[in-house]
């Protein structure tokens, strides 16, 4: 977008000098000047008596063939993959055999002495490793890690960038995409570049009309599917006119793949040129917290409480209970928020997003934004005193009662039922 001032027909007035809200035009030899502070927002044209002012769609042309396969930012800490780059690593290999044969999955590791993460990489699916290092780069950055990965962007043109939405992950893919000046869908839960798997999808799991969609359609851009409005409505996002299409992804949405030991890839050493004083932030220290570390996203079983446990007791029995299937304690935000429990048990929308085999809602309602984050569990189990609470839509067995007679019966019958089991399978 440009604003153009025709000269032959500009009065010199200095009336748009004047409606300028950004004080973008001067008169220079009484004609009127555009400078550089203009942000294209059109008051001018409007305002001009003489019609002098126009705006042109001059759009830089994108070349979206220069631009090929798909990069996962593989999120190390402390020399150690996180859980979601390996799901994205699933995630991206499947999108790219949707695009082609040709198209690769690169895991890109930036660090400093995390050559070793690359076998990881390829053992998850990576067909070709990008990896930067310098002492610089030692701890993640905002400054130093969007440097590295744009200047990398720029020379290796990916496609697709899928980022994990974890802290770091929301804080770095903003900076890039707006160095790269191309689009960004945060906090995705699905993606899709075939338009008949998108309606496949689709026709699903929302009320959208697809029936304006050709299924046979050969375009392979990115459909970026994020919750918004608080989960309450599914949002599509593409990216048509500029690359690379950038995505973060929720933890514990994508499917990791069964990794294949001592599978391998190729390595491409990238020798970022950074320097000190390309870092505007100093690290004074990394506190770890004390807490005790919850890992609702690895979780086979998950047993959550909610406001229905009455008071900060309640997660005792919970406790008791997890302990005894082998399970996690989760919550709902409500047991969060009453300072019950914290936040790290989480589990939704503004929590953690799980997967587990079992998941047991105990005196939970089953508001979308807590379905949001344990929904697709492979077995859920409500247990709520309201037959009418939403939770009973989403559960593959209901019991209707006051959880605290139903949870110290199942953790009765828990014993019996594996002596049962260890005495069938003998
Ligand atoms: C932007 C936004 C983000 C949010 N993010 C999240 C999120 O990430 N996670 C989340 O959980 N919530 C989230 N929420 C809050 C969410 O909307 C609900 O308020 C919350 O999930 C309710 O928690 P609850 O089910 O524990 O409480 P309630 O809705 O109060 O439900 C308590 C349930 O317990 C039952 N009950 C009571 N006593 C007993 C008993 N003795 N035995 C059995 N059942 C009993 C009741 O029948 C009731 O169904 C978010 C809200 C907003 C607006
Ligand atoms: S309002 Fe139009 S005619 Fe007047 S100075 Fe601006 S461009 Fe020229
Ligand atoms: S388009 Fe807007 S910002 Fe640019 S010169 Fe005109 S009024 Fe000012």
């Amino acid at each position: 977008m440009a604003i153009n001032v025709i000269k032959d027909k500009c009065k010199g007035c200095g009336i748009c000098v004047k409606a300028c809200p950004f004080s973008a035009i001067t008169m220079k030899d009484k004609v009127a000047e555009i400078g550089s502070a203009c942000t294209a927002c059109g008051v001018c044209v409007s305002k001009c008596p003489f019609e002098a002012i126009e705006k042109t769609e001059d759009e830089d042309v994108v070349d979206l063939s220069a631009y090929k396969d798909i990069w996962v930012f593989a999120e190390q800490r402390d020399g150690k993959l996180m859980n979601v780059a390996l799901e994205l690593i699933g995630e991206g290999k499947r999108l790219a055999k949707e695009i082609s044969d040709e198209t690769k999955l690169c895991a890109v590791v930036v660090g400093d002495g995390v050559a070793h993460l690359a076998d990881e990489c390829y053992a998850y699916g990576a067909d070709e490793v990008i990896l930067i290092q310098d002492p610089l780069l030692k701890n993640y950055t905002t400054d130093g890690y969007a440097k590295v990965i744009t200047d990398a962007i720029n020379e290796f043109k990916p496609e697709i960038v899928l980022y994990g939405a974890t802290h770091i992950g929301r804080d770095l893919a903003p900076r890039i995409a707006a160095r790269c000046n191309t689009g960004l869908t945060a906090d995705c839960t699905r993606l899709d570049v075939r338009v008949s798997s998108y309606i496949e999808y689709a026709k699903k799991n929302t009320t959208l009309d697809t029936s304006t969609l050709d299924p046979n359609d050969p375009s392979t851009g990115i459909k970026q599917t994020r919750p918004a409005f608080g989960g309450n409505l599914m949002a599509t996002i593409i990216c048509p006119k500029t690359r690379p299409q950038m995505s973060t992804v929720r933890p514990g949405v994508m499917q990791k793949r069964e990794p294949v030991e001592g599978a391998k890839g190729e390595l491409v050493e990238y020798k970022p040129t950074i320097a000190a004083s390309d870092i505007r932030t100093e690290i004074v220290e990394i506190v770890k917290s004390t807490k005790e570390l919850v890992s609702l996203t690895d979780a086979e079983i998950i047993c959550s409480g909610g406001r229905g446990l009455g008071n900060e007791d309640g997660f005792k029995l919970i406790k008791e209970f997890a302990d005894k299937v082998g399970g996690v304690v989760g919550a709902s935000r409500a047991a969060v928020d009453a300072g019950w429990i914290d936040h790290s048990h989480q589990v939704g929308q503004t929590g953690t997003t799980v997967k587990p085999k079992i998941y047991f809602a105990c005196g939970i309602s089953g508001a979308i934004q807590h379905l949001a984050g344990m929904q697709t569990s492979d077995f859920i189990v409500a247990i709520n005193k309201d037959a009418d609470a939403p939770i009973f839509e989403v559960a593959d067995f209901g019991i209707v009662g006051d959880l605290y007679k139903i949870v110290p019966l199942i953790i009765e019958m828990w014993d019996d039922a594996e002596a049962l089991y260890d005495a069938s399978t003998k």
